[in-house]
């Protein structure tokens, strides 16, 4: 089944003048067609401006189509009667983790969202200490915020998304702030969640690195969709990519410049693991 599904969906930003009158228009999506499976970890590419955190913005009606229609877990975006059920079956995760925490104590952060929903006392305990074994928290419920690491708040974060039980989260850009073991915690995490919990992951970023692990990458550029495909699909078009102001994997460099050396090896290639594998494999042929 389809959990989010965009047809001819279109977004304009209007800006307006003193009398209401527009000066100027930016067309962020034009026409785009996309529908995600249930469970699937997508993870969307482009650089700055292609329309990534637009898109991102519709699957949780904060922003609505200009034109076209958005449904999410078969509901239409733009109906309101259905906003409060988009919000709860799709979470979001932002960038800065300092703006997405607002209480003073870990574990009523991660109540808050399902606590102003109306869940009860009894069930609201257990979606906290579950939400927060999940992103493996369980042991920070009575700190403060503050005192933890980039990584660690990030998963608090997603905890309190997780809080609310939703079918689908949306990770725009929620590693770009950290340092690289805190980007490689929150991606184990959203990976583990997506396995264990069958959630689907929509994973916005500019590290091409944390797009290898997905099941299908979609490349973003102005407004459109470039290219559309597995991992392996993706980064074999490194022409286009460069074209498009993106770079490959750091291993997929490596084993491309090794390849430029002489070595047969296979292309792409995209974890450390396989090139490992390779060069042993030619190694023994020696
Ligand atoms: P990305 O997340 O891929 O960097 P965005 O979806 O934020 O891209 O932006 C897509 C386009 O829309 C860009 O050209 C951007 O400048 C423009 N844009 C984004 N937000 C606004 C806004 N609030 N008002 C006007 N233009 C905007
Ligand atoms: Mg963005």
């Amino acid at each position: 089944m389809d959990i989010i599904k965009a047809s001819g969906l279109t977004h304009d930003y209007i800006t307006y003048d003193e009398d209401e009158r527009p000066i100027s228009v930016r067309h962020a999506l034009e026409n785009v067609d996309l529908a995600i499976e249930e469970g699937q970890f997508v993870a969307i590419l482009g650089h700055n401006g292609s329309g990534k955190s637009t898109f991102a913005k519709h699957i949780n009606a904060l922003l609505l189509p200009t034109a076209g229609t958005v449904t999410v877990g078969g509901m239409d975006i733009a109906d309101e009667a259905n906003l409060w059920d988009i919000r709860q079956l799709a979470g979001m995760v932002f960038q800065n983790p300092d703006n997405q925490i607002i209480a003073t104590v870990v574990e009523e952060d991660v109540a808050f969202g399902p606590e102003n929903m109306g869940v009860p006392t009894k069930e609201l305990e257990k979606r906290v200490a579950e939400a927060l074994a999940a992103v493996g928290m369980t042991a920070f419920a009575k700190e403060s915020p503050n005192k933890l690491s980039g990584g660690q708040k990030q998963r608090i974060a997603i905890a309190g998304a997780l809080a609310m039980r939703p079918r689908c989260i949306v990770f725009d850009e929620s590693t770009a702030m950290l340092d690289p073991s805190g980007r490689k915690e929150v991606v184990a995490t959203m990976h583990r969640l997506n396995r264990e919990e069958g959630i689907t992951v929509l994973l916005i970023t500019h590290y091409m690195d944390e797009a290898v692990g997905a099941d299908r990458v979609i490349v973003l550029d102005g407004g459109h969709i470039a290219m559309d495909g597995t991992p392996k699909q993706v980064f074999a078009r490194t022409e286009e990519l460069l074209n498009l102001g993106m770079q490959l994997p750091k291993v997929t460099q490596l084993a491309n410049a090794l390849t430029a050396e002489g070595l047969p090896l296979p292309a792409p290639i995209l974890t450390e693991e396989e090139l490992i594998e390779e060069l042993c494999r030619l190694r023994s042929k020696i």
